[in-house]
């Protein structure tokens, strides 16, 4: 009988993680079952990755979303609960850090069942983050822990986590890799917003420390505004919402910011080669701008991606500071690999196999 895993995903950056994932596990003839607990739900947000990238589509749509954390892990918990016990698997596989990752981890614990993580280890070292809560627990219940980074592998040894731990690279990188081409012959959106490579800046903005405080967003568009080159802004559903709420629409009223409803992967990826530079807080971003050799300007305090900011790519900011940074920044001599070969997805599902 051929090996049973069943995948939780629910998030944007996890579709794109397990889009290469799911990949090796069908050429590897493993049965891949895919929970969709609906975290991220409208179309642009979830249906989107499904279309473009190698993703088969979720067997269970659970639709929980819009909640707060102990309502929406509850109840991801329960439905995820009622599917594994019907008809458990070999083992379970989670990716990152939101809530529908730690509502697998802990129904895997409970029903005993192995639990994969892909992209343990990441520590930011906040636990204001609600990130960070569901990694440092999601890592502590795992047996299998794919780690990205050497890094991410000393933060799991400091835990007391070497059991288990796996140096495989990040499958991000494998992504890049593999849907780069793809991107260059499809997209079109450079030509429909009439933007030049070289000539916009790209930016993300959605952690909660970002958009849940009016002073501290406003500062953020403010600071766009007082940039040389407008700022391409792919707009996030809960940054939209907030910047609705706290009366903050002005800003993107603008020449400066060219706000745009968030785009598909292929779409992404073109963006962020084609652009100066990335102003993001988002995790996935800051490295795929490493990876595809664009300096990165972080709105946080801290980062688990400390590779990118030791080696000159990354440089934390602040709204106040940005323009100056941008300003001053030089770019590094040096630009090492980082994140492995592109070969972690399979590496992963050889590991798991194995076990
Ligand atoms: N992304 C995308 N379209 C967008 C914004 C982001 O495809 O409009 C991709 C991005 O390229 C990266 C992933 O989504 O692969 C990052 O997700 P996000 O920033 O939402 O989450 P984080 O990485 O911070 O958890």
């Amino acid at each position: 009988m051929s090996m049973k895993i069943v995948t939780i995903l629910g998030a944007r950056p996890q579709f794109i993680k397990a889009s290469v994932v799911s990949s090796a596990f069908s050429h590897a003839g493993i049965n891949e079952i895919i929970i969709h607990t609906g975290q991220h739900f409208d179309s642009l947000m979830s249906d989107i990755f499904f279309q473009d990238l190698d993703l088969p589509q979720p067997h269970y749509h659970l639709n929980i979303h819009s909640l707060n954390h102990g309502a929406m892990t509850g109840r991801m918990m329960e439905k995820i609960e009622e599917i594994l016990l019907k008809d458990p698997p070999n083992w379970i596989c989670v990716y990152g850090d939101t809530n529908s990752t730690l509502a697998g981890t802990l129904v895997a614990a409970k029903l005993h069942i192995p639990l994969a993580h892909i992209e343990a280890g990441l520590r930011s070292f906040n636990r204001e983050m609600p990130e960070e809560v569901n990694r440092v627990v999601t890592d502590h219940l795992s047996k299998l822990l794919f780690a990205p980074t050497p890094l991410a592998v000393q933060c799991l040894q400091k835990e007391g986590i070497s059991q288990g731990v796996h140096l495989v690279g990040d499958v991000m990188k494998d992504a890049i890799l593999n849907y780069q081409a793809k991107a260059k012959q499809t997209s079109n959106l450079l030509a429909k917003h009439k933007l030049s490579p070289n000539e916009f800046y790209l930016a993300t903005i959605h952690r909660p420390s970002n958009t849940d405080d009016s002073h501290r967003l406003s500062s953020i568009l403010e600071s766009f505004t007082k940039l040389d080159f407008p700022v391409v802004f792919p707009i996030h559903p809960r940054t939209q919402a907030q910047i609705g709420k706290m009366d903050l629409s002005h800003y993107l009223e603008t020449d400066s910011i060219v706000v745009i409803p968030p785009v598909s992967y292929l779409d992404m990826l073109m963006l962020e080669s084609a652009s100066r530079s990335v102003i993001t807080d988002s995790g996935g971003i800051q490295k795929e701008a490493y990876i595809l050799g664009r300096p990165c300007f972080t709105l946080r305090n801290e980062t688990e991606w400390k590779e990118t900011v030791e080696l000159g790519w990354n440089l934390l900011v602040q709204p106040e500071t940005l323009s100056e940074s941008i300003a001053n920044f030089s770019q590094p001599s040096e630009w090492p690999t980082l994140y492995g070969n592109g070969d972690a997805a399979t590496k992963i599902t050889e590991i798991i196999m194995a076990n």
